[in-house]
């Protein structure tokens, strides 16, 4: 479910979110999503696409907790009675740390009515990195938000960071690894800042690029983040992903085990019966075309992509090997109907080779300096 919505705007961000002028736009969005949702299951029944009950539900943003936890527990019932919640099914929402200290509570309200996974957008824990980068919160705030999530009682509670952000140094980094041990967070996420041209940092960085870590000094950055999430016992299980034992997110590993999904809101992106698709990335375009009968979540507008058979099979092993376990051969097979050796074995050998892959006659996957090459190993499929 794509929130939206955000207080301001951050320095590197160029998702697709407004700062709402008042509660008009916000309702809007509401009727939308469950509009669009009625209409999922709709046309799926019409179009003989099986949805079984959900295993994850994910409100990202923009800022989901920009919006009322009453329609947070809209959605989430809205869903369960449309396409049914497995009993495990994982529900989370992606927070500033900021929106949870607000004199209403908000972590234990969104507990109350389901969520069961916590998201944190910490990004530093340098108060200075947080100012440039536009952040509202502090990393005082972090910590609190932590705490307050920790007490409600979510099962995961997740941190996001983001690496080679302007002025940042490895101190910084070990900063981040104090507070990540201090804490209650049983999952984190580590992603390296990519300057978009059209943003603040995007200017900064034509104006005065040294202010940016290098590739090496980033490299160093994740090296050290990673040695030291492993020694305080996460398990680093997918790139840019570290989780103690059982609080892997569900939901994104869906994605990279390339499993089919369905989403909601403007600027949201679905995979169902091997297409793509993307809502238009504006509140007024998306609600036209929800309520336009000829087009809607089945049109043909929103149509990316039409992922062939041969795309499918690229896909499997790129995204799968993004997870430290890597591809499996017997899930190739039974997912593809041909081995992954006899499509593939021309790509694999040479990265064997240069030992960025391994290879146990199950499972092919990354090895620590693939991690580091990752960009290169991926090609190699294409
Ligand atoms: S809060 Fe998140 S979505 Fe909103 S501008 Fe900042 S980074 Fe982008």
């Amino acid at each position: 479910m794509h929130v939206p919505f955000c207080l301001s705007r951050c320095a590197y961000c160029d998702f697709y979110s407004v700062v709402p002028k008042d509660r008009t736009v916000i309702e809007s969005w509401y009727k939308g999503v469950l509009l669009e949702l009625r209409r999922i299951a709709e046309e799926a029944a019409a179009h003989g696409v099986a949805i079984a009950p959900l295993e994850t539900l994910y409100f990202g943003g923009g800022t989901p907790t920009v919006v009322p936890v009453s329609m947070i527990a809209g959605i989430i019932q809205e869903a369960s009675s449309l396409f049914g919640l497995t009993p495990e099914c994982e529900i989370t929402v992606e927070a500033n740390p900021e929106s949870l200290l607000r004199p209403t509570p908000t972590a234990k309200a969104l507990r109350e009515v389901g969520v069961t996974r916590i998201s944190l957008g910490a990004q530093s824990t340098s108060d200075r990195t947080l100012r440039l980068a536009g952040r509202l919160h502090s990393a005082d705030d972090t910590e609190n938000a932590v705490l307050l999530a920790h007490e409600a009682g979510f099962d995961v509670i997740s941190c996001d960071f983001i690496t080679g952000l302007p002025d940042e140094t490895i101190t910084d980094i070990d900063s981040v690894l104090s507070m990540v041990n201090a804490s209650p967070l049983n999952h984190v996420s580590v992603y390296a800042l990519s300057v978009v041209s059209d943003t603040h940092f995007g200017a900064l960085f034509r104006k005065n690029p040294s202010r940016f870590p290098d590739d090496d000094v980033e490299r160093q950055m994740t090296h050290r983040l990673v040695a030291g999430f492993e020694s305080a016992g996460f398990q680093h299980y997918e790139i840019s992903n570290f989780a103690r034992p059982g609080a892997e997110s569900r939901h994104n590993t869906m994605y990279w085990q390339a499993d089919p999904y369905f989403a909601a809101g403007p600027s949201a992106s679905s995979y169902m019966g091997g297409i793509r698709r993307t809502n238009p990335p504006s509140i007024n375009k998306w609600l036209c075309l929800l309520k336009d009968e000829t087009e809607g979540p089945f049109g043909k507008d929103s149509i990316d992509e039409i992922v062939n058979e041969n795309s499918a099979r690229i896909e499997t092993v790129i995204l799968g090997l993004r997870l430290t376990r890597g591809v499996s051969r017997t899930v190739f097979l039974e997912r593809h109907g041909v081995s992954i050796d006899a499509l593939f074995s021309k790509a694999i050998e040479p990265l064997i080779k240069k030992g960025l892959i391994d290879d146990d006659d199950e499972n092919i996957r990354l090895t620590s300096r693939g991690f580091d090459f990752a960009d290169e190993v991926v090609r190699a499929f294409l």
